[in-house]
């Protein structure tokens, strides 16, 4: 059965290449635990381990900010 009502949405973020230049960067949390966590209905993952970054954000949340995972991936938002 679907439950539409509490749907979640996970995106996966694009990893950016090494090198890329970016104003920030917020390094990776503590191991299993998001880097942010909030009411929102959206989940961020990291796009090379699946890793949930960060928990419940809403849509179009840090969109000017990318993501370190302890994988070593930096990901952004496409
Ligand atoms: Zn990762």
């Amino acid at each position: 059965m679907l439950e539409p009502a509490t749907q979640r949405e996970q995106v996966t973020l694009a990893v950016l290449p090494q090198g890329a230049s970016l104003a920030v960067v917020v390094p990776p949390g503590l191991v299993g635990v998001p880097i942010y966590r909030g009411p929102g209905w959206v989940d961020y993952l990291c796009g090379q381990c699946g890793t949930v970054l960060c928990h419940g954000v809403s849509r179009g949340m840090f969109v000017s900010l990318a993501f370190a995972c302890r994988c070593g991936a930096v990901n952004a938002l496409r």
